[in-house]
């Protein structure tokens, strides 16, 4: 369990880290966990890769998600040695047979993804047979303008590939069902409804019923600088666009959040270890929590912290470069702070809970491992 504190403050005052420190806030957690499970008209599953940490996944139990989206034997085995109620499904198109077997043996997973007909066939050889056995097919999905990444060119069958492998899965004696992912920070609600028409299509093709629908993770998180849709208009395209299909009344409808639930949760206190002008050199960087600074085109909300005086200056932009000898270790948007920010003081990084810790780096010994619990506000409005 991590250590918890009053506020961010009381943390650095206590530590005086010199070494990054994720400070989660678990009733962010609870909120976005309530939004999703009160406004999502099916079952929510917790994409694990985003962000596995154990409080994490505690908070996100606690907030009521019993459902978990995972890609691997360690994340599974995370999941159910954790929460012995929850159940996992495993949405890795791509699976090494020796982990099929464990994962069906040892773990009792019975849903699994594909999106090619050799994973269906290893699936079926390696567990013997379709007993008990529901499995998803994976479909492509065009790229959308406004999210970030687009998984579509790795994964995911078009719309007669995806029908045949209903039809085989399903005269094999599977349960079956489509899934599809729209990609990471979709700002565009219709994209849901564009998958959803593709998922039309292949059901008219195929003609068998799915059990479960799969309408992916996606769900946006407001970083500096975004244009957020209402998450209603989200929910609404996806009601609209599943009506059309004229489901059967038993098939669950199902989606898996990543960053939506926990971006904002978590955010990273790190140390100015020197300034030059007005480049600051910090203990966190690209090869640490802030990939996504790079990756995605990320700017995220900061404040300053000072133990002993205030910080009186007015704001001033500043380069952040983090820690490690690589001189790409920068990050591309530069941070507005006080202008006598100086060495020692402490920079809160916000909206930080997504894919930062588990895409972290060992690079230069630099990695950010330490967490813990505070119950002060986050930062405010971005916008
Ligand atoms: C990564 C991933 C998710 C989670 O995506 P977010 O953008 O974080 O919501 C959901 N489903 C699949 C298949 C994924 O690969």
């Amino acid at each position: 369990m991590a250590k918890e504190f009053d506020s961010v403050r009381s943390m650095i005052e206590a530590l005086k880290p010199s070494y990054p420190v994720y400070c989660l806030r678990p009733d962010i957690i609870n909120q976005a966990a309530g939004r999703f499970l009160e406004q999502f008209p099916g079952r929510v599953l917790y994409a694990v890769k985003c962000n596995p940490h154990p409080d994490v996944l505690r908070a996100l139990h606690k907030g009521g998600i019993r459902h978990f989206d995972t890609a691997s034997l360690p994340e599974i085995a995370q999941v159910r040695e954790s929460f012995p109620d929850a159940a996992c499904y495993f949405m890795h198109p791509v699976k090494g047979r020796a982990v099929i077997g464990t994962a069906a043996k040892v773990y009792e997973i019975d849903t699994y993804i594909v999106d090619h007909p050799s994973e269906l066939n290893k699936i079926l050889q390696e567990l013997g047979g379709a007993e008990g056995l529901t499995i998803y097919v994976r479909l492509k999905t065009p790229p959308v303008d406004g999210a970030f990444y687009h998984l579509a060119s790795k994964f995911g069958a078009d719309v007669d590939d995806a029908a045949a492998m209903l039809r085989d899965a399903a005269s094999r004696g599977c349960r079956v069902g489509l899934a599809f992912h729209v990609g990471s920070q979709c700002l565009v609600p219709g994209a849901y409804g564009e998958a959803l028409k593709i998922v039309g299509d292949v059901l008219e093709k195929a003609k068998v019923d799915i059990v479960g629908l799969d309408v992916g993770g996606g769900f946006p998180a407001e970083y500096l600088g975004t244009n957020m849709p209402p998450f209603e208009d989200f929910i609404r395209e996806i009601e609209e666009g599943v009506k059309k299909l004229k489901l059967r009344r038993d098939c669950v409808l199902m989606c898996e959040p990543g960053r939506a639930l926990v971006a904002h949760a978590i955010s990273v206190v790190t140390q100015v270890q020197l300034r030059k002008d007005d480049q600051l050199y910090i203990n966190d960087g690209v090869y640490g929590s802030l990939s996504e600074t790079v990756d995605a085109g990320v700017k995220l909300p900061a404040r300053a912290h000072r133990l002993n005086g205030a910080l009186t200056g007015a704001p001033k932009d500043f380069i952040l470069n983090g820690p490690t000898c690589d001189s790409l270790d920068v990050l591309p948007s530069t941070f507005s702070l006080p202008s006598d920010i100086d060495e020692g003081d402490w920079i809160e990084i916000d909206r930080v809970g997504a894919y930062s810790s588990a895409l972290a780096t060992r690079f230069n010994g630099f990695t950010p491992e330490t967490l813990v619990v505070v119950h002060d506000q986050a930062i405010g409005s971005v916008r």
